[in-house]
């Protein structure tokens, strides 16, 4: 969808990067590092001062004591975390459970490793925990679960409830999880983001991943870090080596004044983004979507059928970036199989300049007008 949008010259709101600059500190910090001569291989589980912030960060916000030196390995982003998470834990044949929708890069890695996908469903539009079919998905062969909470692209916080039925199957199972959390500090209207390592009996069996690129909205800096059981920790560092090696030390220390900066930053944060949530969502609801409840995470969902424009979410995505010149993306592309997947709703991003929202939800006012008249002729549906 982003080819799609850079050839037809579109506002996009598909993959969730903002368009402004991270915390001016955190930018100048890295900009310095760069001229202060510390360009070369850091250590390969990442500097000690962003190893050190990290342990701090875990035990401010989540009150997770970990050791830095033993415990936090920096990676390149948090998707060479995941992977090189699943590398360090999964053997051919395990099998791994696994929630859709689902971030893009999930099912592939776990294919790639030889492992057997265990796929269970949340439904729109509450997106509730289908707590009998995870029950089911576990098994005798069950190595792991991935589980991304805040969630991308359903914006599902999962709760303690929640937390606490998995916590109790992965015990039951003998099983770990590997919890992406890129999104912790991104929570909405008093949903707060909880750790499953933080569950008691959880401590040894979870694979924490955080990503500067969330945090501090620098998403082409890919510094990620993962907190892990020391023995575990290891062997990812090891397959982290094998991927990339190490991770620009320069940014790794800018990243560690960033997980320092004070409450009023992360506040900051959460604050911002909520106004852009709603900014976008009342504008797409005005439009006649009908909008997902969105609690955490920098994206909305949007149900596209009360539109009346008989395309799936698919066709409308390319439809709307050819015509509107605004990209979303559809749902059905965060599942395995997208021919049974919901095809009616359309996820786009919000952490954008208002004048980005604005400008987006004008061309989608003008576009959406004339495509409900030309889908009365079919035209749109052929496009
Ligand atoms: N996990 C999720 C759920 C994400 O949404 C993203 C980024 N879109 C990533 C991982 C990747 O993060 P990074 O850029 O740090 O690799």
């Amino acid at each position: 969808m982003s080819a799609l949008a850079a050839e037809h010259g579109a506002i996009n709101l598909g993959p969730g990067f903002p368009d402004e600059e991270g915390p001016e500190a955190v930018v100048c910090a890295a900009a310095e590092a760069l001229r202060g001569g510390q360009n070369q291989y850091p250590p390969l589980t990442g500097v000690p001062e962003l190893r050190r912030a990290v342990a701090d960060a875990k035990w401010r916000f989540w009150n997770i004591a970990v050791d830095p030196d033993s415990e936090v390995v920096v990676t390149s982003g948090a998707t060479k975390a995941i992977t090189a998470s699943l590398m360090a834990l999964i053997d051919p044949g395990d099998e791994v459970v696994l929630i859709e929708p689902l971030y893009d890069t999930y099912l592939p890695v776990v294919r790639m490793l030889g492992a057997v996908p265990r796929l269970v469903r949340l439904e729109p539009p509450r997106w509730d925990l289908p707590r009998a079919a995870l029950a089911a998905a576990f098994g005798p062969r069950t190595k792991l679960m991935l589980l991304n909470t805040p969630h991308n692209l359903t914006s599902k916080v999962f709760t303690t409830a929640e937390l606490a039925f998995l916590a109790d199957l992965l015990q039951h199972h003998d099983a770990y999880a590997v919890c992406d959390e890129v999104y912790e500090h991104i929570t909405f209207d008093g949903w707060r983001h909880i750790p499953l390592m933080s569950l008691p009996g959880m401590r040894d069996r979870c694979v924490r991943i955080g990503s500067a690129g969330k945090t501090f909205s620098l998403t082409g800096w890919k510094v990620g870090y993962v907190t892990a059981p020391a023995p575990l920790a290891r062997t990812i560092a090891k397959a982290h080596q094998l991927l990339t090696f190490t991770t620009a030390p320069n940014l790794q220390r800018a990243v560690s004044l960033g997980l320092a900066l004070p409450d009023d930053y992360f506040t900051g944060l959460t604050e911002g983004l909520a106004a852009k949530r709603d900014r976008l969502a009342r504008g797409l609801a005005d439009l006649g979507f009908d909008v997902l409840e969105a609690r955490g995470s920098n994206f909305v969902t949007a149900d596209i059928r009360p539109l009346g424009i008989a395309l799936d979410d698919a066709a409308f995505c390319r439809w709307l970036t050819e015509t509107a010149k605004v990209t979303a993306i559809p749902v059905s592309a965060f599942y395995a199989d997208p021919a049974t997947a919901p095809r009616h709703l359309v996820r786009f991003a919000f952490c954008k300049r208002d004048a980005t929202i604005d400008e987006a939800l004008c061309r989608l006012a003008t576009t959406l007008a004339e495509g409900r008249s030309e889908a009365l002729t079919g035209r749109a549906a052929r496009a």
